[in-house]
């Protein structure tokens, strides 16, 4: 199971009293549209005539607010501008002091901030900071970017100008969505790793991490802010600064295949279309004699859907999945992990019995999760399984703010592809290309990033320390 990191949410209500009276209200359906990007925890910050209140905790959208406790937000829920956030964090750092956005006093002002990514030099200017006397509350990289932000404020003549200052200090990965007293901002790195873009609800703005979450929202989609871009939303309309714009861009295509929602659209393409066409070349690349094709719900459905449409072998509906386990309880312990597999996921013995079946799901990490599948689907009576997945192997680290291992743990890195198969109890096993990337992405307006499958960073990641292998107390989000 792959984590994303976090989903990202602002609103700014620009004099709409329809929206700002029921601004809390509005960034929580957003949220809950974002929750598949991170389920640890969440948190909004609403400015109500420049007071910035907040709530944040440990949990999912719906454990973490209530009716009651988004009226205590702003006035009475309502107000001028809101952020919102949904994180992951890995085992052992789900502390609520590193639940977002954070919001902070500083001597210009009040800042509320929400990131979503990892900066791949947060130890060198947490490091940097410390020694010129900053103070941490928490062991998260997003508190180094604030840190770099207002003390780019004391010199800059606007918290956008700070930003784009910053922009020169942080490395890695970084969608933000900030809030000062009058002015919400939204923010892509250089090479937009991770997914960014623009609504508007009539005359208000909206950001989020996808447009699924504009939708949920009532807001209309505009348009992706563009890698390195920093857009302002403020008393005079939408304004922006581009000057970090321009250079290589590399957004996750991992966003496309397995982290983002099927009914978002993220730099021009359509995540279910994407899926559907990654399914259409994996029937191609890697053909198979079976009787049906199956998807693990839910990422493997619409590429199990497009093999199924390629090949001619028919689709069905062969496993499903629960949708009230807890997502924390799963995360807990590897031996969880494992026997969650069956809580969550239930093959339909009249579907796959007696069937030579092609199982198509989005990736393999370690494997475990791959071979407890194949162990149900043969108890239920598939006489072959043939799995397929609609990503290349991973074969390297992300240091770009997801859980893709340290390379020891990941399968493909240690093992070739008949060992694979042997040890996830396979027929047959086949992954999509590596080249198949940049056409399932056919039509991106912005370049891709394929590093877990090459080995090819697009930023130089010598000396990164993957989070796992800190030595210091810094997680990333
Ligand atoms: S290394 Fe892989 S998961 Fe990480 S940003 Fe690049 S494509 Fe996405």
């Amino acid at each position: 199971m792959i984590h994303e990191e976090c989903g990202l949410f602002g609103i700014y209500a620009d004099g709409n009293a329809a929206v700002s009276d029921d601004l809390a209200y509005t960034c929580y359906t957003g949220l809950c549209a974002l929750q598949h990007r991170g389920q640890e925890s969440a948190g909004i910050a609403l400015n109500s005539g420049g007071v910035i209140t907040s709530r944040r905790d440990l949990g999912l959208v719906s454990d973490v607010f209530t009716q009651e406790n988004l009226k205590k937000l702003g006035t009475d829920g309502g107000g001028e501008i809101a952020v919102g956030h949904v994180r992951y964090a890995t085992t052992g750092n789900k502390r609520r002091h590193n639940a977002q956005p954070l919001v902070v006093k500083h001597i210009k002002g009040s800042l509320a901030l929400g990131h979503n990514g990892n900066l791949t030099n947060a130890a060198a200017l947490r490091r940097e900071l410390e020694l010129r006397g900053s103070i941490f509350h928490s062991s998260s990289d997003t508190e180094v970017i604030i840190h770099t932000i207002v003390r780019e404020r004391l010199s800059a003549g606007s918290i956008e100008k700070a930003v784009e200052a910053a922009f020169s200090k942080l490395q890695g990965a970084f969608s933000l969505v900030l809030m000062s007293r009058r002015k919400l901002i939204a923010c892509r790195d250089p090479n937009g790793f991770r997914p960014l873009c623009i609504g508007a609800i009539g005359k208000s703005i909206v950001f989020a991490s996808e447009s699924c979450a504009l939708s949920a929202a009532g807001a209309e989609f505009v348009r992706d802010v563009a890698p390195g871009e920093i857009v302002v939303a403020g008393g005079n309309g939408i304004s922006g600064i581009r000057t970090h714009c321009g250079k290589p861009s590399s957004l996750c295509v991992f966003e496309y295949v397995y982290f983002a929602r099927p009914d978002s659209v993220i730099d021009g393409v359509s995540v279910h279309d994407a899926r559907v066409r990654a399914g259409k070349i994996l029937a191609k690349e890697c053909p198979a004699e079976a009787d049906i094709v199956i998807g693990v719900p839910d990422s493997g459905l619409d590429a199990a859907l497009g093999y199924s449409l390629a090949s001619g072998i028919p689709y069905d509906a062969g496993m499903i999945k629960s949708k009230y386990v807890g997502r924390t309880f799963i995360a807990s312990s590897q031996e969880l992990r494992e026997s969650a597999v069956r809580i969550k996921l239930n093959p339909i013995k009249s579907v796959v019995n007696g069937k030579r079946v092609v199982l198509v799901d989005d990736s393999i990490v370690r494997g475990t999760t791959s071979s407890r599948i194949i162990e149900l689907l043969r108890r239920a009576g598939a006489k072959e399984v043939h799995m397929r997945l609609s990503c290349p192997a991973f074969r390297h680290p992300c240091y770009f703010g997801t859980d893709i291992d340290t390379r020891e743990n990941l399968i493909a890195h240690n093992h070739g592809l008949y060992e694979i198969r042997d040890i996830i109890g396979a027929d047959s096993l086949g992954f999509l290309s590596i080249d198949a990337l940049s056409d399932i992405s056919y039509g991106c307006t912005s370049g891709l990033c394929k590093a877990c499958f090459s080995g090819d960073y697009p930023v130089d990641v010598s000396g990164v320390q993957l989070k796992t292998e800190f030595e210091q107390d810094i997680d990333t989000d």
